[in-house]
């Protein structure tokens, strides 16, 4: 809290319990410990070693009790006294609760367990299992490669008018980007299982998200679209259980690592084999990249992107300058410029056989020190924009634009990720009780 300025309310006790080993080294740091030590276990050692010597248990517990009573009647009164005060200081500084230790992490660890914990086995309710796609007699099969990013912000993409030139492969491509896009949460737990759910950020949460078929499900049910999700972050945060899904986080499947990290691009290799065994089948591939996780964006991104320096080496990001926790960080972005672009050359291989598109959309935004704050999670209510505007592009090829009415997408108006579910049905032309075409980003303007 105090080096990041985040808060640990209920959410983050989430991420705390879906993290991994990597991403929570990148955390850990010498202030971290010596602030355990000597603020911890010190004092904790001290109290425990302090001779103590007790009463005989009634008289001890009635004397607790008078103390505790004239300790809570003093705090009453004080309060009391400054009522017309603290009421509007509390009401102004919502926030302020959030911070208040140890109260508010404790609260936040019942909370969590309330908002998780099912009685019995999870029950997972389908939904969409009349979706069937329409296709015509001559239609080339579809290849959709969704791209779910990480940490970036829209903000620092050049696309979005940032002044450094941070995508310079993608801006040489026909894309569409949406300038105007924002997250269903500050974290990627929410947002990733949010963004594919049939729930609105406003109706989302943990437990019907997990309890409800998402948009893969409804694809899975017209059988006529394989599925593949490919994971070089965390995990699928509960959204591909019931498709094939394959880790890309280590060498053994991921071809492309250092002693370190395993890259994005790696997700890459071998996707045109498995879309070549797919036949005529249309095809929808998931990649979740490592993308810009923090703090140590200077990982994050092979040596030869270093174009942006001096860059912040450490993750103790309070130490570094606020233009070296950018150098870095858009270094990253530079990288993912390359994935992406990549990503669409694999689709143009494609081109007189298949409709290809590429989607790429983040889970959430990023601070970078604004106001002492950094990383993400941050309740929404209180996140800046930085945390919750995302980029979010889309590439067609040639045979793809041709089915879409190209001058109807509104590429500046407001979207969020609420749009993914009924924009990817949209896209693969599945009729089902589920869609709804005004919330699909590609036919919302009919
Ligand atoms: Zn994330």
């Amino acid at each position: 809290m105090s080096t990041y300025n985040v808060v640990i309310d209920d959410d983050m006790i989430r991420n705390m319990m879906q993290t991994n080993m990597k991403e929570s080294i990148d955390l850990l740091s010498l202030k971290q410990v010596l602030y355990f030590v000597f603020l911890g276990l010190l004092p904790a050692y001290l109290v425990y070693k302090a001779p103590v010597n007790y009463r005989v248990s009634k008289v001890e517990f009635y004397s607790k009790l008078k103390q505790t009573f004239i300790l809570a009647v003093i705090m009453g009164l004080t309060v009391f006294v400054f009522f017309k005060h603290y009421s509007s200081f509390v009401r102004e500084h919502k926030p302020l609760r959030y911070t208040a230790n140890p109260t508010y992490w404790i609260y936040s660890v019942g909370f969590y367990i309330n908002a998780t914990l099912t009685a019995g086995p999870i029950v997972v309710k389908p939904i969409g299992e009349d979706a069937k796609v329409l296709k015509g007699p001559d239609t080339l099969p579809k290849v959709v490669i969704l791209v779910v990013g990480e940490a970036t912000r829209a903000d620092h993409f050049s696309l979005n008018g940032y002044a450094r030139e941070t995508t310079p492969q993608l801006k040489n491509e026909k894309i569409i980007n949406f300038s105007n896009v924002h997250a269903c949460g500050t974290s990627t737990a929410i947002s990733v299982p949010c963004m594919f759910s049939i729930y609105d950020k406003s109706s989302y949460n943990y437990k019907k998200g997990i309890q409800t078929e998402n948009v893969l499900d409804v694809l899975k049910h017209t059988r006529d679209i394989s599925l593949l999700w490919r994971d070089n972050n965390s995990n699928s945060k509960g959204v591909a259980l019931r498709i094939p899904y394959e880790d890309y986080k280590s060498p053994e499947t991921n071809t492309i690592c250092n002693q370190d990290e395993c890259r994005d691009e790696g997700m890459l290799v071998g996707l045109d084999t498995y879309i070549d065994k797919q036949k005529e089948k249309d095809v929808l591939i998931v990649l979740h990249q490592m993308g810009n996780h923090g703090p140590a964006y200077y990982k994050r991104y092979p040596k030869n992107f270093e174009k942006f320096t001096p860059v912040c080496e450490t993750n103790q990001l309070e130490e570094c300058t606020r233009e070296e926790i950018s150098n870095a960080y858009d270094n990253a972005i530079l990288y993912t410029d390359d994935f992406l672009t990549k990503t669409i050359g694999l689709l143009k291989q494609y081109e007189s056989t298949h409709q290809t598109a590429m989607i790429y959309v983040s889970d959430h935004g990023e601070s970078l020190g604004e106001k002492g704050i950094y990383l993400h999670g941050l309740p929404y209510f209180m996140a800046p924009s930085a945390q919750t505007h995302i980029p979010a592009l889309m590439w067609f090829n040639t045979g793809f634009k041709n089915t879409l009415d190209m001058s109807k997408i509104d590429n500046t108006a407001r979207y969020t990720q609420d749009n993914l579910f009924h924009t990817l049905l949209g896209l693969f032309n599945v009729e089902t009780k589920v869609y709804e075409p005004k919330l699909d980003i590609l036919k919302s303007q009919e």
